[in-house]
């Protein structure tokens, strides 16, 4: 609870203008800050990071890399969930080009 820098009436957090005297409000940070700070406090889950940086080099293993981070980051509340999905995407996007290589080089060898 705050109160009012112009006539220190007590203020709700979300009001705009003081009630008692008009007085614009500065908006208070708090609130805004209070998700960052908390976000900062947490740690980036190391093998979201790994599985990313398969997923960027071409490695399908980056996929069960990604859903392993995955299966941490709910269970451990760490930061990573988006580099480990991407991770997860980036996995099965290099599967497909991988089988689809392999399928060319069998279809030229067969010939
Ligand atoms: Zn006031």
């Amino acid at each position: 609870m705050s109160t009012c820098p112009a006539c220190s009436a007590p203020l709700q957090g979300d009001w705009k203008f003081c009630l008692s005297c008009g007085a614009p409000l500065p908006q208070a940070a708090p609130a805004a800050i209070r998700p960052d700070t908390a976000d900062a406090g947490r740690t980036i889950n190391l093998l979201a990071v790994i599985a990313f940086a398969l997923g960027v080099i071409g490695g399908p293993i980056a996929a069960i890399f990604g859903h392993i981070a995955v299966r941490q980051i709910r269970t451990s509340g760490e930061r990573g969930l988006v580099l480990a999905r991407v991770a997860i995407v980036l996995g099965y996007v290099w599967l497909v080009v991988w089988i689809a290589a392999i399928a060319w080089i069998i279809s030229f060898s067969v010939r």
